[in-house]
């Protein structure tokens, strides 16, 4: 006798039906299949979504029940406790299985123990999936006495290892349908998308969400930008990097499916060391995974105890003219605002916009790391709290703290002709290359406005540092 009984598939942060292993499987059994999202606000989850990260999965989600529908499965938006809401779905269709792939952070992971616990007693079984990173990071880690803490020996450790899987296909459409499904709720309802002053028009002018988008962005990328990759990712003036960040976080790719397309495309020529350029910055992504896989306390606590007696201030004044972009640096505002308009920034000014915060205003990288959670439309808890780590100094593999960007010389370096700047500070647009990075070496306030003079002097911001930085206790 057949087993008709459905399966539910439960959608996370792998919003996409191409290389969708918990999908895939799912079909396979040739079951009538449930794809359902699961909305928890009063789950306790210690990192709740931020507003831009609302703002897309609002947008993905829409984009993935459209194809869902299309393909022959709707999917059903719930609201409540997961594991009742699965309990539910369960006794309400006779599913008896829960598919589901991977999220690796470690607070999801203890949670979804908890919801296999409660479905389990229901008699209803759970399948995890793997399909978020390339090298699992507990398999990364058997073997050794500590997980891996440099990038370097890490990276070639997975270079030996067998390349990942290829990707999965859009499976065909499951043939039987769920009888008589449950009624869901809408987007709409919802009401994810907070309302802020500004709006989210800058947002929606430069994203579009969803796995058909993604996979446009991967195209054009391959087509325009990779082979140029290893010299243009630093230009933040210039189109030179992927920003395929979003699509990765919320999983509408994987990072299988970049992973081979870009690898697809060596071809022994030139390019190619813009392609492995690009293929180790994946590296990054499953590097910070592995952290905050192994050392789950990463967005809170510095790795490097010695800096939890860091010198921090608290100073709202500062906080707040660092998160609306007036300190009277262009390019750390460029950076700040560019957050604020688009949702994303720049990989090069993350580092700088985040140095100068924990350097020159000695402002603790919690509080950074936390407006960029909110700000941010690829929001990620590993890529995020290493980031901040590695350029507050006190990570893993950090920078070291002595090396403190100078603003302005890195806009002269990035951001030659202040085009980025032009178009994020537009108070400046008057101002010639020449001026732009420094507009108060003019000797005027530029052109009728209220920019900022500079709300530190960066030679004695340096120094205030750096003898903050030797008040630590030595290295062990
Ligand atoms: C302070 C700070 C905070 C950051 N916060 C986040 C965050 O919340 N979410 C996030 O995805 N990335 C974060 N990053 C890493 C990096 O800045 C972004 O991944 C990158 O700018 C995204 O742009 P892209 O897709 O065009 O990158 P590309 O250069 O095209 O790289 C391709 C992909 O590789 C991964 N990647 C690239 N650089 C890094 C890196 N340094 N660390 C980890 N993964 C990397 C990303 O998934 C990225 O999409 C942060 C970096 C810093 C310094």
């Amino acid at each position: 006798m057949t087993d008709d009984t459905p399966i539910i598939v439960w959608f996370r942060r792998d919003l996409r039906m191409s290389d969708n292993p918990a999908l895939s499987a799912a079909v396979e059994g040739g079951r009538p299949l449930l794809p359902v999202y699961v909305l928890d606000p009063g789950n306790g989850d210690p990192w709740p979504l931020g507003a831009a990260g609302r703002w897309w999965l609002h947008h993905s989600l829409s984009a993935l029940g459209r194809s869902l529908a299309a393909w022959g499965a709707p999917l059903l938006l719930c609201r409540g406790s997961e594991a009742l809401v699965l309990t539910e779905l369960a006794v309400a269709t006779g599913a008896r299985a829960v598919f589901c792939n991977q999220v690796v952070e470690p607070w999801r992971q203890v949670r979804d123990h908890e919801v296999a616990e409660r479905l389990a007693h229901c008699g209803v079984g759970m399948a995890f999936f793997s399909g978020s990173v390339l090298f699992d990071p507990a398999t990364m880690a058997a073997g050794r006495t500590r997980p891996w803490t440099v990038f370097g020996p890490f990276w070639r450790r997975c270079l030996t290892l067998p390349a990942p899987n290829r990707p999965l296909p859009v499976p065909p459409p499951p043939v039987p349908a769920v009888r008589s499904p449950p009624a869901g709720e809408t987007l709409d309802h919802w009401r994810l998308v907070p309302d802020r002053p500004d709006g989210w028009d800058g947002v929606a002018a430069t994203w579009t969400p969803g796995e058909a988008a993604a996979r446009d962005r991967l195209a054009a990328f391959l087509e325009d930008a990779a082979t140029g990759y290893q010299h243009e990712r630093d230009r933040v003036d210039r189109p030179g990097t992927s920003q395929l960040s979003p699509s990765l976080h919320w999983g509408e790719l994987s990072v299988r499916q970049v992973w081979h397309a870009v690898s697809a495309t060596l071809d022994g020529g030139p390019g190619d060391a813009s392609r492995y350029a690009f293929l180790r910055q994946l590296g990054w992504r499953e590097f910070s995974t592995h952290l905050l896989h192994h050392f789950p306390e990463l967005p809170l606590r510095p790795f490097d105890r010695r800096f939890e007696s860091f010198p921090s201030r608290r100073d709202d004044h500062a906080m707040a003219a660092w998160q609306q972009g007036r300190t009277g640096y262009p390019l750390v505002d460029a950076a700040m605002r560019q957050l604020r308009v688009t949702g994303w920034m720049h990989n090069r000014l993350r580092m700088v916009a985040a140095s100068f915060l924990v350097k020159h205003l000695l402002l603790p990288w919690q509080d950074g790391a936390a407006w960029f959670w909110d700000g941010l439309v690829d929001a990620d808890l590993a890529n995020n709290a290493a980031g901040w780590q590695w350029v507050a100094g006190c990570g893993t593999d950090a920078a070291p703290f002595f090396r403190i960007f100078n603003p302005v010389l890195q806009g002269r370096r990035f951001d030659p002709d202040g085009t980025l700047v032009r178009r994020f500070v537009p108070e400046l647009a008057g101002l010639s290359a020449a001026h732009i990075h420094e507009p108060w070496r003019t000797g005027r306030a530029p052109t009728g406005t209220a920019y900022p003079p500079p709300m530190v002097d960066h030679r004695q911001a340096r120094e205030r540092a750096l003898a903050a930085f030797r008040s630590l206790p030595a290295g062990t």
